[in-house]
């Protein structure tokens, strides 16, 4: 009898298990992605590969995908940016406000909601360059959800009530929160938001149990007459002149990052300088350390291990936060431990991920504000005209970038990486001499479209900023020879499959661009991309010839793809449409209802031989 007493504990314990599903903790973080069968981590895998060994649904059969069910997520309010999460039978979605749905995957029905009920028309103004939430993290049973006003919140994933918060930010300060959370060591991994504003860019380790502070990294030095927080940052400061500090300095985190277990290496970018040009940072001639880099650092301290800056001394908006992808790649004969980044500047770079050795870069867009790239160090030969002062100059790319946050996928079997890209974006930049700083809002220093009508069109990450009252100089009117892939006519936004081994491209095809959507690439041979337009397309990985293609009719505001195996079938995810929004300057929420053309964001799941009826299409503007 003695024996079945204390056997009976742990056979309820093994029922409760294998109900809750597989628990989500360091090794299983380490593992995921060899199966397919679960989507638990940001970028798919720790590598930020968003590749899948599942191939139910492959080049053969591509063309029987259809929707098995769609589900609502409320009123949105912003684009949906955010990759859901699948794990244990649950789809794991966050909107643009923030508000997490946890959706029975077999049913399509709503297990439960957390709206943390954000003060939107308080924060809304603080937050610098569009209300998204990029998604969701899940450690041992909790949903960690980073709100856009700078609170972290784990949720209890069976039932949605919170665990523990945690402040990373205040939106009082400048700062808000869009990237995704990531877990590395047992610790949530997140940063700030709002490099057009006034901020010192950081990021910052939480304990996942328990919502402990555990280290905070600042990307860019403060005031020299305090002490330097670590020893990176007194190096850095020898980078910087003037009085930097008081407009903050920017170099923010807001979208990609990696981690590598046996590196014991988590790897984040930064974003650009505040104000843009490096003149108004006091720090003309600088490299301004660590703007626009990659950094690598422990997860268990935050001490830096190594850095690489991909545009010293930005002037452009050239935020290196895209995303960082880890691979092994064959590189002249010679196997590498890699990381990979496809840069705002329109060069792709492949790094040493241990010791942070540049490898190779070469430009996957057009390119006019550099030269090419020092062949030993990376560092880029920048076009004397790029310096731009009071007098405007057009460059490529523009600050949207040759690739944003839109989500690229790796597939090994191929060795091609797959770029939302745009390969022709442009924009005119010139200082504004008349700038002043201002404590809140967009401090860019530049004039806004210099030149209009007819100048080019307004940096699409800072849409919505007060524009420049400064008199407006007329554009330069050429621009600097330009490098990199010829972009076809009339085609700005293309899918690049790129070899990274050789830096070269492959295939590419119409449709997306640098911002909205993204890839997925699947051992089935396929890559699958969510377009900003609403549709779904589906190629074949090594030739790009297109499979199948759904107009999903939701118009604007797409979220990446995933994929996942439920009950021996393969689902294909994503989330999209923009909802309600509300402009940033509005303190009331509008008491008109919103126009019949709004399209409500949803979730949307596929599968072979899905029958349910897409989202009608909007009807035509008035
Ligand atoms: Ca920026």
């Amino acid at each position: 009898m003695h024996w079945r007493r204390i056997l009976l504990p742990v056979l309820f314990t093994g029922i409760a298990m294998a109900q809750q599903g597989r628990r989500v903790d360091d090794a299983a973080l380490k593992n995921t992605g060899k199966t397919g069968d679960e989507w638990i981590t940001y970028g798919g895998t720790l590598a930020e590969t968003r590749y899948s060994p599942l191939n139910q649904i492959n080049a053969m059969n591509a063309s029987g995908l259809g929707l098995e069910w769609s589900f609502d997520l409320g009123t949105g309010g912003g684009n949906q940016e955010a990759t859901p999460l699948f794990w244990n039978r649950t789809i794991y979605a966050v909107t643009n406000w923030s508000v997490v749905y946890a959706i029975d995957a077999r049913t399509g029905k709503q297990r439960w909601k957390w709206d943390p009920e954000i003060n939107q028309n308080a924060v809304r103004g603080k937050i610098c360059c569009g209300v998204v939430n990029r998604g969701l993290a899940i450690f041992q049973g909790k949903i960690i959800a980073a709100l856009n006003d700078g609170r972290l919140q784990a949720l209890d994933a069976e039932t949605g009530k919170p665990v523990w918060e945690a402040r990373v930010s205040y939106p009082q300060d400048n700062y808000s929160i869009t990237m995704a959370p990531r877990i590395a060591k047992g610790k949530v991994i997140i940063g700030v938001s709002g490099s057009e504003y006034p901020v010192r860019g950081f990021f910052s380790a939480f304990d996942a149990e328990t919502g402990h502070f555990a280290w905070k990294f600042y990307t860019v030095p403060g005031d020299p007459s305090k002490p330097f927080e670590n020893p990176a940052l007194k190096k850095a400061a020898e980078t910087w002149s003037g009085q930097w500090w008081k407009l903050g300095g920017g170099g923010t985190v807001w979208d990609g990052m990696a981690y590598d277990p046996e590196a014991d290496l988590i790897y984040i970018g930064t974003g650009n300088g505040g104000p843009w040009p490096e003149e108004l940072r006091q720090s003309k001639g600088k490299d301004n350390l660590y703007v626009c880099s990659i950094l690598a650092v422990k997860p268990d301290t935050g001490e830096l291990k190594w850095y690489f800056q991909p545009v010293p001394g930005d002037s452009w908006d050239f935020d290196s936060v895209q995303q960082l992808m880890l691979a092994d790649v064959t590189v002249k004969g010679r196997q590498r431990k890699v990381l990979m980044q496809a840069n705002k500047d329109g060069f792709y770079y492949v790094l040493d991920r241990v010791t942070g050795q540049f490898i190779s870069g070469q430009p996957f867009a057009k390119v006019t504000w550099a030269k090419g790239l020092n062949e030993e160090t990376g560092r880029p030969i920048i076009n004397p005209e790029a310096h731009y002062g009071a007098e405007a100059v057009t460059l490529s790319p523009g600050p949207g970038g040759a690739h944003n946050w839109a989500p690229m996928s790796f597939n090994p079997t191929t060795g091609l990486v797959y770029i939302p890209t745009s390969t022709d974006s442009s924009s005119t930049f010139a200082m504004d001499p008349n700038f002043t700083v201002k404590p809140v809002g967009t401090n860019i220093g530049i004039i806004r479209n210099p030149g209009t009508p007819g100048g080019p069109p307004l940096p699409p990450d800072v849409a919505g900023a007060t524009p420049s009252t400064a008199k407006l100089p007329p554009p330069k009117p050429p621009s600097p020879p330009a490098i990199g892939p010829t972009p076809p006519e009339g085609q700005r936004g293309m899918l690049v499959a790129w070899d990274p081994a050789t830096q070269t491209e492959r295939w590419r095809t119409p449709g997306g661009g640098s911002i909205g959507g993204g890839t997925l690439t699947t051992a089935g041979g396929l890559v699958f991309q969510v377009i900003n337009d609403g549709r779904l397309v589906i190629y074949s990985a090594d030739k790009g010839e297109k499979l199948h293609e759904i107009q999903t009719n939701l118009r604007g505001g797409m979220g990446p793809p995933i994929t996942y195996m439920l009950d021996g079938k393969q689902y294909v995810a994503f989330m999209g449409g923009v909802g309600v929004v509300v402009p940033r300057d509005a303190t009331q929420t509008p008491a008109t209802p919103p126009p019949a053309t709004t399209i409500f964001p949803k979730l949307l799941v596929f599968s072979m031989d899905g029958k349910a009826a897409l989202p009608s299409p909007p009807p035509p503007a008035q």
